[in-house]
């Protein structure tokens, strides 16, 4: 069985979404004699490879904790968008025919732009092209950068469509290893109670 793992590293180095909580990661303690190390982490909901469960975006939705872990674990498609110039349209998502319930992740230039600074210019999916695959009823989607969203627009859909029918959204993946095709996706977020996202570890595997 092979895996790739497709989550970011977290450090100090790692990039966030402007405006949100910067990544730190220092020591809390260190007592050798005790044979103890321990550190301190703070970060924001949204670090590095995450989860944004339906309540980021619409009131009174569901929290991280509340999404059934079967949504987060099975067969899932990754779907080679890197021909898409700005952003995910519906016309680039046709021809691979989707289906309801797939799992989705979008491979874009993103990936092969790498995550080592924050890119004002990433591919985004456009806001029809988010209410075409809420429509579908797809069961999760993943793209890979910090936002699904275009930096700055104002056309909220790429979050509230999917949200709104309790479709969860993987943000901050790294494609970059990984060929388009069919994958085990195993992306568990931490279980934090009662909030709208949080950091997962992704992987994908598939048998040789
Ligand atoms: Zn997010």
């Amino acid at each position: 069985m092979e895996i790739f793992d497709i989550s970011l590293p977290l450090n100090n180095k790692t990039v966030v979404y402007p405006g949100n909580v910067p990544l730190s990661i220092e020591v809390h303690h260190e007592m050798p004699e005790h044979a103890t190390h321990l550190s301190k982490i703070v970060m924001g909901s949204h670090t590095g490879t995450h989860v944004d469960a339906p309540s980021h975006a619409v009131q009174g939705a569901s929290s991280l904790d509340s999404i059934p872990i079967e949504t987060f674990v099975g067969p899932c498609r990754v779907l080679d968008c890197t021909g898409s110039v700005s952003s995910i349209k519906i016309s680039d998502l046709k021809k691979f025919d989707v289906k309801r319930g797939e799992r989705i992740l979008v491979k874009t230039q993103n990936s092969l732009s790498g995550f080592d600074k924050f890119r004002d210019d990433y591919v985004y999916l456009d806001g029809d092209a988010a209410d075409y695959l809420a429509e579908l009823g797809i069961m999760i989607f993943g793209i890979d950068y910090f936002s699904v969203k275009q930096r700055g627009s104002k056309d909220q859909r790429p979050h509230t469509s999917l949200l709104s029918k309790n479709i969860p959204i993987i943000e901050g993946l790294d494609l970059s290893k990984v060929s388009a095709g069919d994958y085990m996706l195993i992306c568990l977020p931490l279980k934090f109670v009662g909030i709208e996202g949080g950091p997962a570890r992704v992987i994908l595997t598939y048998k040789k």
